[in-house]
Formats: structure tokens, C-alpha cells, sequence
């Protein structure tokens, strides 16, 4: 469903891409690993050009696009295909959650407001902040808030949701209920891209895991053969496993 091929990007004379391939099948969650400044969001924000890689294509579904000269339309529609959960939940501060979850079905989907307030309080149901929806981000913990943003992602009804580091800026005591969120969101069967340091998580909810270092993708597989059993020297050394 997804395929990325050749995806290069620079900041300057920094190469901080240098040429990720990566298929990912519809449904799957795919955990992204590997040590700070190997460019896992650098990578992340190129898939809904968030960040645009300078080379490359990506396919999401029936929609591909050529890096190099992408057309509006196509990033539109790439876009609209995905959605993103930030590290600091990027929630509206001047917005109740329920305003929060509502936005984009209003104002991007068009959606009729008495239905979205519907759907945004169902997903909001699901994430456990029924009882939150007038709450503003600055009343929640860090815990809510990022369920909160989990929501405002799955109400979208997106193809792929991309999490970039989605609990980094947790306490730790707040870690556990944003990945219980992600986990139940995994079993719905929506495809989600995670770039997370939770080696746990990755192991035990993702169904595939890339190993990235120096700007490239260096090993790939099921959880259980890259985190348990890893091969590439710099996979080992992360994990502490080096023999
Ligand atoms: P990771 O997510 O694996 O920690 P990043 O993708 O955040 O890695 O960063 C990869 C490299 O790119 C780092 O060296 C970082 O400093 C650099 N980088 C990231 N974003 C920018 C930017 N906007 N401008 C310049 N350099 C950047």
C-alpha cells in the first residue's frame, strides 16, 4: 500500500537521507528504530511532505509522486491520505479537545458540524477522554493531551496515521496509557508508521521493524528476528546486543 523508493534529502550539505526504500502492506505497523540524528523524522516528515525529500517517489495507495517535481495537487492528496501525531501533540492551546478533534473534519473534510462533534466525541470515546471534551490542553496531563492528538489523527479516518516520537516528551509515568492508545489503535487494523525509541512497543505491537543509522534503512524484518536476533553490527550495538 505504501512504497518508497530512493528517498533523499539534504539540509544544506548535511546528507541526512541517502536513499530509503521501504514497503510497508496495508495494516501493518511498522516501528521505526535507530540512534538520535540517523534522520527516522527526517524520514518521517517526508512521506506527507511535511519535509520534502529533495529525491525519490512515494506511493500511498493510487496516489505516486515524484519527489523532485510533485505537483500540489498530488501533495495534496498524498496528505489526505495521511495524518500525523507530533512528539508535543501540536494541539490548538486557544481550543477545547473537542474543538481540537472537530478541526479538520470542519474545515478540511467540509463535514457538517453536528457530525462532526458526532464522530469527534465517539474517537474521543475511544482514546478515554469522553469525559474531557471541554477541557482545554492546558487542563490535561501529557498523557491526554497526545490522546487527544491521537484522536484528532484517527477521526480523520486517514490510510497510514505517522507518529514521530509520540511519547519522548512524556513523564514516564504518562508513557504507558499513549502506548495502550496505540496499541488498541494497531488492532483496528490502520496502517501506522511509528518512529519511537519504546523497544518494548516495537517488539511487541509493531509487525515490522527498520533499523536506521547514518541516513539509511541497514536491517528490516518481523520484531522478532530485528530487536531479538538483530544482524547488522550497528543494530546490535544499539540494542546491546553486540555478541
Ligand atoms: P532522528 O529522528 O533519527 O533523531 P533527525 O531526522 O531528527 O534524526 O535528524 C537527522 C539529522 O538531520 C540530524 O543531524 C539533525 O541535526 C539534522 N536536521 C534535522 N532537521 C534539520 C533542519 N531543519 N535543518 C538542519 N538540520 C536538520
Amino acid at each position: 500500500m505504501i512504497e518508497v523508493r530512493g528517498i533523499k534529502k539534504a539540509f544544506g550539505d548535511l546528507a541526512v537521507l541517502r536513499g530509503v526504500d521501504l514497503d510497508i502492506n496495508k495494516g501493518e505497523v511498522l516501528a521505526i528504530l535507530g540512534p538520535s540524528g540517523s534522520g527516522k523524522t527526517t524520514f518521517l516528515r517526508t512521506i506527507n511532505f511535511l519535509g520534502p525529500a529533495n529525491e525519490g517517489t512515494i506511493r500511498i495507495g493510487d496516489i505516486q509522486v515524484d519527489c523532485k517535481q510533485a505537483t500540489k495537487k498530488e501533495i495534496y492528496g498524498l496528505r489526505k491520505k495521511t495524518a500525523m501525531v507530533f512528539q508535543n501533540y501540536n494541539l490548538f492551546k486557544n481550543k477545547t479537545v473537542l474543538q481540537n478533534v472537530m478541526e479538520g473534519l470542519v474545515l478540511v473534510q467540509k463535514m457538517d458540524k453536528k457530525e462532526a462533534r458526532e464522530r469527534s466525541i465517539e474517537t474521543l470515546n475511544k482514546v478515554g477522554l469522553g469525559e474531557r471534551l471541554d477541557y482545554y490542553p492546558s487542563q490535561m496531563s501529557g498523557g491526554q493531551q497526545q490522546r487527544a492528538s491521537i484522536a484528532r489523527a484517527l477521526v480523520l479516518n486517514p490510510e497510514v496515521i505517522l507518529f514521530d516520537e509520540p511519547t519522548s516528551a512524556l513523564d514516564p509515568e504518562l508513557v504507558g496509557e499513549v502506548l495502550q492508545v496505540m496499541k488498541e489503535v494497531a488492532e483496528t487494523g490502520i496502517t501506522m508508521m511509528v518512529v519511537t525509541h519504546e523497544i518494548g512497543f516495537a517488539h511487541d505491537v509493531a509487525t515490522n521493524v527498520v533499523f536506521m543509522d547514518g541516513g539509511r534503512v541497514v536491517e528490516q524484518g518481523r520484531p522478532t528476528d530485528v530487536i531479538d536476533h538483530p544482524q547488522n553490527e550497528r543494530t546490535q550495538q544499539f540494542l546491546g546486543k553486540l555478541s
